[in-house]
């Protein structure tokens, strides 16, 4: 898998606070409703007493950083007595404002003409970028945040009433938890020019992994083998 570098975008006008103890154990995907550049331009102006986030994925597959992920962010508030409104059931189990335990990811994108739907190379950058979370936090608190949709959510289930749409019904959770989950069970594909799409055909279930764990991608195939991968994309 392809590496990537985090630009850093954080200043002295970035809005951000500590996070008072709390370990983050979510992440919360949002949707820009502008340019990466406006988003940039918004989480680091002096004007804006109101909001941030902790990371953007641009539309060509950049990840930049403005806050540290040991730090609070302002990205998905919601003031103890509004908790009842969120579809979220860890929130509601919380109680307290979310943004204390939440890492946020904007993407870029406006909701009105992709609905959430993210670029190919953005869908690869925020893969990364979620597993890089999960192990920066597993490192430095050593806490796993599971790979589920209580854990990854969207802002609309924090806020259902004034977020509805972010970041959107067609924002791919359901890729992203898969490859997020199917890069777990080999552990000898990290890095592999072929991991990509060896977590494809994975996921699809065209081929599988070795029970001890492996996915041997250097291994031979038989023509048994072949016959069956054959016969499986021929739904036979
Ligand atoms: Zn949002």
């Amino acid at each position: 898998m392809k590496d990537y570098t985090i630009i850093w975008k954080g200043n002295k006008h970035t809005n951000k606070s500590s996070r008072r103890g709390y370990i983050p154990t979510i992440i919360v995907d949002h949707i820009t409703e502008g340019s990466a550049n406006s988003a940039i331009n918004w989480f680091t102006t002096p004007t804006n007493n109101v909001s941030s986030a902790h990371f953007l994925v641009s539309r060509d597959g950049q990840i930049y950083q403005f806050v540290k992920i040991e730090d609070n962010a302002w990205a998905n508030g919601l003031k103890a007595k509004d908790i009842s409104i969120s579809k979220a059931e860890i929130v509601k189990e919380k109680e307290v404002n979310p943004n204390w335990y939440s890492v946020s990811i904007e993407h870029e994108g406006i909701y009105n003409k992709t609905k959430g739907a993210l670029t190919e190379v953005q869908l690869e950058a925020t893969i990364w970028l979620h597993q890089y979370i999960i192990d920066y936090i597993k490192k430095k608190w050593d806490v796993k945040i599971p790979v589920d949709r209580k854990h990854i959510l969207g802002h609309y289930e924090i806020d259902p009433i004034k977020k509805p749409n972010c970041p959107g019904e067609k924002y791919p959770f359901e890729q992203i938890l898969n490859r997020l989950n199917s890069k777990e069970v080999f552990n000898d594909i990290k890095g592999h020019w072929a991991e990509k799409y060896i977590m494809i055909v994975a996921q699809e279930q065209i081929m599988i992994g070795f029970p001890d764990g492996e996915f041997k991608p250097d291994k031979q195939i038989t023509r048994a083998e072949l016959a069956k991968v054959i016969a499986i994309l021929l739904n036979e």
